[in-house]
């Protein structure tokens, strides 16, 4: 027998557990999910209903308190208050955890926390994230070890591409430059525009000589595209030069890594361009 507010519960968090598994095995699978995020279930649907973050234990008692709250809000208006309305007095009036909420679409929601994080023109994550990305790697290596790394490179010559075929198709080359770039790293690494010619990766879990078979990936994919126009560059092609880091062996610290990576990327400049310096030698 499926419970309809288990049900609900799951469509807040973006299941549709009927409709995928029909009401015979429906059972099956709310009882699967819940094992499955048994350690932030309710601290979730909090998370989705209001944006507040708490301990999977305080996430428990403020719902059943909250779904109480709801049943008495609907007893006294003859009518089914809905947990969203139920939510909001409970925190915002009960409780004084938010003081001056704002009611926005769910999807208007997510279109400006996406917006807050990515960056328009290439749809990869923007500086803040990349920085956030980094220190999440970091306290992560710090409580469970392990090792991760970074890489920061930037597109030779970019100036005098700009100069010679327009700013319009500099821009084009940031897009595809993007693009090479997702397809060429592997699904948990975070890619951002770091600055405006200027990418970054953060790739968890990859010691140097992992992350180099990766950023080597990317270089050698980028120099093989054939870009508009770019034989107005001095070697004919576009290329990327880059920094490589690796926590904790070359910094343990975000700052320390960042100014690591871009150090290396400056020297692999100084080294002629279009390859990746993975040391400070
Ligand atoms: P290097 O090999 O030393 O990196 O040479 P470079 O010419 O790439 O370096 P420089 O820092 O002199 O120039 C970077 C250029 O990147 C300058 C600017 O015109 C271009 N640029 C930065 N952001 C954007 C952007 O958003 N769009 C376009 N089209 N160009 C950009
Ligand atoms: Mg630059
Ligand atoms: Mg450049």
């Amino acid at each position: 027998m499926v419970e309809e507010n288990e049900v609900k519960n799951l469509e807040l968090l973006g299941y549709d557990v009927v409709e995928e598994a029909g009401e015979d095995t429906a059972a099956k699978k709310i009882h699967k999910i819940k094992d499955e995020r048994k350690e932030i279930f309710y601290s979730d649907l909090l998370y989705t209903l209001m944006n507040l973050r708490f301990s999977e234990e305080e996430a428990r008692e403020h719902w059943a308190e909250m779904v109480k709250h709801k049943w008495v809000m609907s007893e006294k208006l003859k009518r089914n208050v809905g947990i969203r309305v139920a939510a909001l007095d409970y925190f915002k009036n009960i409780k004084g955890l938010v003081r001056s909420p704002k009611i926005v679409e769910v999807s208007e929601f997510a279109a400006t926390s996406w917006r807050a994080i990515t960056d328009s023109l290439t749809e990869l994550y923007n500086h803040r994230y990349f920085q956030n990305a980094v220190s999440r790697e970091v306290n992560r290596v710090k409580e469970k070890g392990g090792c991760f790394s970074i890489l920061l490179f930037d597109i030779d010559f970019f100036k005098i591409y700009n100069d010679s075929n327009g700013h319009i198709a500099g821009d084009v080359v940031l897009v595809e430059v993007a693009r090479i770039l997702k397809k060429n790293m592997r699904a948990e690494d975070v890619a951002a525009r770091y600055g405006g010619e200027e990418f970054g990766v953060v790739i968890p879990n990859a010691g140097k000589e992992g992350a180099f078979e990766i950023a080597e990936r990317i270089r050698i994919a980028v120099k093989e595209f054939k870009f508009a126009n770019e034989e107005v560059l001095p070697s004919n092609q576009v290329t990327i030069s880059a920094g490589l880091a690796t926590c904790p062996e070359d910094g343990k610290t975000r700052r320390k890594l960042i100014s690591v990576v871009d150090q290396r990327l400056y020297k692999a400049k100084w080294k002629g361009r279009d390859q990746i310096c993975i040391s400070n030698e």
